[in-house]
């Protein structure tokens, strides 16, 4: 290569968005533009008291899936829930959503009728609808969608507004993402031989399967917040694991955390296949990724309604920003926690395998 030409993947992921971010800083800025790149989704406003959400995000076959392993239906769940996941992280409710679609030609008809069925389920679950897109061929299956949300100006909750003293929280269970993909990684190795005819076996540990192939955003937990008259200080969703997603949040909102590991949610079938492996399951939900469930602060004052909530748990503390990230755990005591989720073009090659956890040429992510 040239010298005069930089290879992307010195800068990785979180330096690629930095870079173009700063490329892009001139621009003259909209009045209703409330935030732009860094945080889950943009926000704008488009009434008095009303805001709106948008983002995108891409699922690529041999980046993100691999054809074989992932029924279409639910690929094409999974490409919606993604992008939820991200809409709801600011408190906000999905409308429309419009996609990209870049389609091999060894595609079958049915197939897409699949992919088009999952959609279909997503919208329908989620309350929202798919207004339109763009068709492509592509040499690999290429989905990229944008969502818009709805949300009060008031209810608005960005990655940036947690405070020292708040407690820090997640929904559901953690790591069962990752335990899936580790099934499915498994189960492709002892099977691929049998090649094409090989179905997957989507019976045996199907929750944590199910938590990698066909994830739910948690839209359901923004309305119990509402419910329960909880307003998040500060909110993100788990793509990349809860140890890069505090990093984010403490980041943004200038401040340091600290997570009790001993906290961390599990579901027992996510503790059966870390077992099965003789993994760390704690390795699982800090660095594994793809939970898609909420990561978020609230003040003290609102931490009786957190824990009268089911499905929430408290797993951690904000504090001043010179404390840094850190894990507690009784055997270890505090200890820096690294942000070392799945990146892509991660310029240290730190990825999931660092902390006993097998390559993914799915990614991680
Ligand atoms: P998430 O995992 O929540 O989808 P990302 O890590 O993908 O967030 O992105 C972080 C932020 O960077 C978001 O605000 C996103 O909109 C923005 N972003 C990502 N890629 C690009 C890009 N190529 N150009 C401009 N902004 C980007
Ligand atoms: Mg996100």
């Amino acid at each position: 290569m040239s010298e005069h030409f930089t290879p992307v993947s010195t800068l990785g992921e979180f330096g690629i968005i930095q870079r173009m971010s700063d490329r892009l800083v001139d621009l003259p800025r909209s009045s209703g533009l409330i935030e732009g790149i860094g945080d889950d989704a943009a926000v704008y406003k488009v009434s008095e008291g009303t805001l709106h959400v948008i983002t995108t995000d891409a699922l690529i076959e041999g980046v993100h899936f691999d054809r074989t392993f992932i029924p279409m239906s639910f690929l094409g769940f999974k490409s919606i829930s993604v992008n939820v996941s991200d809409v709801v992280a600011m408190n906000a409710k999905p409308l429309y959503a419009t996609i990209a679609l870049g389609i091999p030609r060894n595609m079958s008809v049915e197939m897409l009728d699949g992919l088009y069925d999952g959609i279909k389920m997503a919208c329908k679950k989620y309350g929202m609808e798919l207004v339109g897109g763009d068709t492509t061929t592509a040499h690999a299956l290429y989905i990229s969608i944008t969502v818009v949300g709805e949300v009060a100006e008031r209810d608005v909750v960005f990655r940036r507004g947690a405070n020292v003293g708040d407690f820090l929280c997640v929904t559901g269970d953690v790591g069962g993402a990752y335990a899936g993909l580790k099934v499915l990684l498994d189960q492709r190795q002892a099977l691929k031989d049998l090649g094409e005819d090989y179905e997957p076996d989507l019976e045996a540990l199907q929750y944590v399967i199910q938590r990698q192939l066909r994830p739910n955003a948690r839209l359901d937990m923004i309305e119990a917040f509402k419910k329960a008259g909880i307003r998040p200080t500060s909110m993100i969703d788990i793509s990349d694991g809860i140890a890069s997603e505090v990093h984010h949040i403490a980041i943004r909102s200038g401040v340091g955390a600290t997570v009790r590991i001993p906290a961390l949610p599990f579901d027992p079938e996510t503790r059966l296949v870390a077992d099965q492996f003789m993994d760390d399951i704690d390795a699982y939900a800090l660095f594994g990724g793809e939970d898609y469930e909420l990561l978020f602060t609230v003040d003290p004052s609102e931490v009786s309604k957190v824990d009268a909530l089911e499905g929430v748990s408290v797993i951690g503390n904000i504090e001043e920003a010179a404390r840094g990230v850190r894990a507690y755990s009784p055997e270890t005591g505090l200890l820096p926690l690294h942000p070392a989720g799945y990146q892509h073009f991660d310029p240290n090659e730190v990825n999931p395998d660092d902390f006993d956890l097998p390559p993914s040429k799915n990614g991680a992510k």
